[in-house]
């Protein structure tokens, strides 16, 4: 059967940790043996990786490693992050490190080994641009799924479920619009993949600015003052002060599974009241030992006399050009209220990220939709005639918290999904067994 005819019981779009895993509970689950379930995912990018623009040298987990892909599920499975060490032959040395936040890097690895296990399953290299109702009989029973591959071309696949997992996409604030395609501007979710083309030489006297007050900014920041010991480095934020991420254990209970339930129980407003007043635990925060040492580093600098790093807070940018000298900010100090005009030869957008892709991706199938609250389960509620099922990971943080877009309850919320899935796929009138 070729792929554009072969009918598939779920595709997933996108192959980040949130749908890696659900292929794992699909996977433990013996119900999509036993239905024979036909699934696959589609990732744009050429092969698996976690936040590559960012897998900086220093940067660790910020989540315990007990959060991984299975171990709140089923601590039994093959794929927690303990079986990951005891395969790689690291389990004692990793015991012997003392912690709970192995590095990026290797978390990375992790997520990559897990991956593996599903190549069959996934089709790297194939960018979602459309999601269509395939009409018969004035009703929606499958949707077709459409693919772009590198080289243009396009593909068609059938489905009867959709798990849209696109994890987030690069904020550009509206000041910069105009300027994407500048080489001198980068996005943090872009930094390790264009740091080396836009400062090509270790000793270069670059002079740039990184943008933004929270964890990447202060990530990049440090990365910057290492890798380019000559360099001009400013860290341009509107807040008063870098502000130290709340991961206190009392606090952290509002990352546990359970706490989802809570906070989908509110009503609406109650909910924005409660995740607003909680977001110090993610947003525009960094970790406070990252704080102190880029603290220390800027004492140190004053000891000496020296003035090549630089913390511009309560800075607001008033406007950005790319002139042939550099790129020029205008800044304007919200506290004094005094104006400058600084030129970088790089900007780095450390402005976060949004989650809206996926109501682009499912245009082709708004009609079908409705205006109604997504449902716990993470199914998306759609008029009657439209039998697909569409689940959403990792954009759901309105309706189900702000663990929705972290690690923290991905093993838990694999088995909502899955559980969901499995059950429309095996009713009776469903032909997947
Ligand atoms: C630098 C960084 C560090 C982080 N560290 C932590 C941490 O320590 N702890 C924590 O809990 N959270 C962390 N996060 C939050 C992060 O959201 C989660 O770690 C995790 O990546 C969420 O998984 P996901 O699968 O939802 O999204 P993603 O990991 O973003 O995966 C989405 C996937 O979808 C693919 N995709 C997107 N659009 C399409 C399309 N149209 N068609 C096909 N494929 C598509 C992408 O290529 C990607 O592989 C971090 C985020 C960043 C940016």
């Amino acid at each position: 059967m070729s792929i554009e005819t072969l009918e598939y019981d779920m595709i997933g779009v996108g192959f980040g940790p949130a749908n890696l895993a659900i292929a794992i509970a699909l996977e433990e689950d013996s119900r999509t043996r036993e239905s024979g379930l036909r699934y696959c995912f589609l990732d744009s990018k050429p092969a698996f990786e976690w936040h590559g623009g960012m897998l900086l040298e220093n940067s660790r987990m910020q989540i315990s490693f007990l959060k991984d892909l299975a171990t709140l599920r089923n601590p039994a499975s093959r794929f927690t992050f303990v079986n990951y060490l005891h395969e790689k032959q690291r389990l004692l040395p990793f015991i012997n490190l003392g912690t709970f936040s192995p590095s990026r890097i290797e978390y990375n690895d992790y997520l990559r080994w897990a991956a593996a296990h599903f190549d069959e399953h996934v089709h790297y290299g194939e960018q979602v641009i459309a999601v269509e109702g395939v009409e018969e009989r004035g009703e929606v029973q499958r949707l077709r799924v459409v693919s772009r591959l590198a080289d243009g071309r396009t593909r068609t696949r059938l489905t009867r479920n959709l798990v849209v997992g696109i994890g987030a996409q690069a904020a550009i604030p509206e000041l910069f619009a105009g300027l994407q395609g500048e080489s001198r501007l980068i996005h943090s979710s872009q930094y390790l993949e264009r740091i080396g083309q836009c400062c090509p030489e270790r000793e270069g006297r670059y002079r740039v600015a990184v943008l933004g007050s929270g964890q990447s900014a202060a990530e990049i920041y440090s990365d910057l003052a290492g890798r380019y010991p000559q360099a001009e480095i400013s860290l341009v934020m509107r807040a008063q002060a870098m502000r130290p991420a709340d991961d206190s254990p009392f606090v952290n209970e509002i990352f546990d599974p359970a706490f989802t339930d809570v906070v989908y129980r509110q009503p609406q407003p109650v909910r924005r009241q409660l995740i607003r007043s909680l977001s110090h635990t993610n947003y525009s925060v960094v970790n406070l030992d990252l704080i102190e040492s880029i603290y220390q580093d800027l004492y140190q600098q004053k000891v000496v006399g020296s003035e090549q790093r630089r913390l511009l807070a309560n800075r607001q940018i008033q406007a950005v050009a790319a002139s042939t000298g550099g790129m020029r900010l205008s800044l304007r100090d919200t506290q004094s209220g005094g104006e400058e005009l600084c030129e970088f030869d790089l900007l780095v957008l450390a402005t976060g990220y949004r989650r809206d892709a996926h109501w682009r991706l499912l245009e082709g199938i708004e009609r079908h939709l409705q205006e109604a609250e997504l449902e716990r389960s993470y199914r998306l509620p759609t008029r009657p005639g439209f039998q697909p099922n569409i689940f959403l990971q990792g954009c759901c943080e309105d309706s189900h918290g702000l663990s929705d877009t972290l690690l923290s309850v991905v093993a838990v919320r694999s088995q909502e999904v899955a559980d969901a899935l499995l059950e429309a796929c095996c009713q009776p009138q469903v032909a997947c067994a």
